[in-house]
């Protein structure tokens, strides 16, 4: 069975050309960038260029860049960092209701190290207001942290406005660009923010490789990691480096493909929510209907579980999700469309369609069809729509 995968915002197959670019790194180039002699010094050098490619990406300089584990360690590291570089100054921090684990548990666990956090309410489509922002800021605020685009319901959050805001406050800024890096434009400068997290596996790169913009001149953040002076002292640990060369090379191919790929992903996108809207009853588009990453659909079904349909869209070789991959196990419904204001069964009703790079629009009426036949047959079933009749 051929399948369809529409579950980018989880993960992206890495690029082949990303994967060609890092083979050498495991083999004949697999010297540590530490050492003083050639093999060393090559790797070095590789690791360098990648450097300069993921800063071109957000348009930063290769030296505010710091490699990490992936999106969860650059949002540890962002608020920690911050937090405890700047505890004597302050110990409130601004985020919002709708931001990934990485950030939300990272919060929970600095609240119980006499941190405050204001977690910020969302409208029904998942904006944050930049004014809420203004009221909640505080002569203790230390870091405001607002995610760029959201990773279930691809709400594109207003930051440059948010920026503003905390520049003229004096507050540092963080957002988590997990979901937009590579795939809308995405410059530091524009956006005003002081600290930004990456990962490599939401663009096409290799899993456990990420990267975090500190923005010079903003104060140095207490080090996440200890040991070696890798990354200019400020994450300790030998580089990865096949993991950041090939995210380098996927830096630079999404740099290339991304006027074309907003357009492309934007008319498949809208030709799905359409579609779907159009031909299935009881159905609504979750997220801002403008403000939202080009390769997002969320839906809520009504009278249907949403693991019941991805698990028969799995059946028809179709992935989806329920929500983010995060959460996927567990049966809670999710917090960002419990933010939005959506019911606890209207949320666990909702599915998520990511596009990428090869999808193609004969799978997006595959989707269409075996969706349409899906609802049908569990609705037919369902004691949801049997107690509303
Ligand atoms: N932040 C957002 C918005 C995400 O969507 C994800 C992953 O789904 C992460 C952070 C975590 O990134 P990683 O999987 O690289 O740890």
């Amino acid at each position: 069975m051929e399948r369809i995968y529409l579950d980018h915002a989880a993960t992206t197959p890495v690029h082949p050309d990303v994967l060609k670019t890092m083979i050498p790194y495991f083999t004949d180039n697999f010297g540590n960038p530490s050492t003083i002699y050639s093999y060393g010094q090559e790797a070095k050098a590789a690791v360098e260029d990648a450097r300069a490619s993921v800063a071109a990406l957000i348009n930063a300089e290769p030296e505010e860049i710091v490699f990490t584990s992936g999106g969860t360690e650059s949002d540890n590291f962002a608020l920690e960092g911050v937090a405890y570089a700047n505890e004597k100054r302050g110990n409130h921090i601004i985020t919002s209701a709708v931001e990934h684990h990485a950030v939300l548990e990272t919060c929970k666990f600095l609240e119980k190290r006499g941190f405050y956090v204001t977690r910020l309410p969302v409208d029904s489509s998942g904006l944050i207001d930049p004014d809420a922002v203004k009221k909640a800021i505080t002569p203790k605020t230390i870091l405001v942290s607002v995610m760029h685009a959201n990773n279930e319901v691809g709400t594109i959050e207003p930051i440059a406005e948010i920026g503003k805001i905390t520049r003229e406050a004096g507050v540092l800024f963080h957002t988590d660009a997990v979901q937009t890096t590579g795939h809308i434009p995405t410059d530091v400068h524009e956006l005003e923010v002081d600290l930004l997290s990456m990962s490599a596996h939401k663009l096409y790169g290799p899993k456990g490789v990420g990267a975090l913009y500190i923005r010079k001149g903003k104060g140095r953040l207490v080090p996440f990691m200890h040991g070696g002076e890798q990354e200019k002292r400020r994450r300790a640990g030998t580089e990865n480096v096949p993991g950041i060369v090939g995210f380098g090379k996927a830096a630079e191919i999404a740099r290339e493909e991304m006027p074309k790929e907003v357009k492309r992903l934007t008319a498949l996108r809208d030709r799905l929510i359409s579609c779907i809207l159009e031909r299935i009853g009881n159905t609504r588009l979750n997220g801002h209907p403008v403000r939202r990453l080009p390769n997002n659909t969320n839906i809520t079904i009504d009278f249907v579980e949403g693991e019941s349909m991805c698990l028969s869209l799995d059946m028809e070789g179709i992935c989806a999700s329920t929500g983010s991959a995060c959460s996927s196990g567990s049966l809670e419904a999710s917090h960002v469309l419990l933010a939005m204001g959506l019911r606890h069964e209207q949320a666990h009703g909702s599915l998520r369609f990511t596009l990428g790079k090869w999808n193609t629009e004969d799978e997006i009426e595959q989707v269409i069809t075996a969706l349409s036949s899906t609802v049908a047959r569990l609705r037919s079933m369902s004691p949801l729509l049997k107690n509303k009749s």
